[in-house]
């Protein structure tokens, strides 16, 4: 049977990449034996997904420019075509 740290580390590799077929059976073998095991899923599976969304909710900040910001875009672009300084 796997270590409980062995078991943590393909759990914790397996929310990234999905592991061979080999390491998953032996993880879910230690998962269905091990309570400890089982609750740290629980939690980590949790924690990876409010991770997630804050990350997802940083990136939408970041790439969304303020009204102001656009619609001095707008008239920076207008005033460049006309050949006007502005
Ligand atoms: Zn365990």
């Amino acid at each position: 049977m796997l270590t409980c740290r062995r078991a943590t580390e393909r759990l914790s590799r397996s929310l990234d990449v999905p592991l061979p077929v080999v390491e998953k059976i032996g993880m879910e073998g230690h998962m269905l034996l091990c309570g400890h095991c089982r609750r740290f899923r629980r939690q980590i599976v949790i924690l990876d997904a409010i991770c997630k969304d804050v990350g997802d909710r940083i990136a939408g900040e970041e790439t969304a420019l303020p009204a102001s910001a656009r619609q001095r875009i707008v008239a920076a672009l207008a005033q460049s075509e006309t050949g006007s300084e502005p």
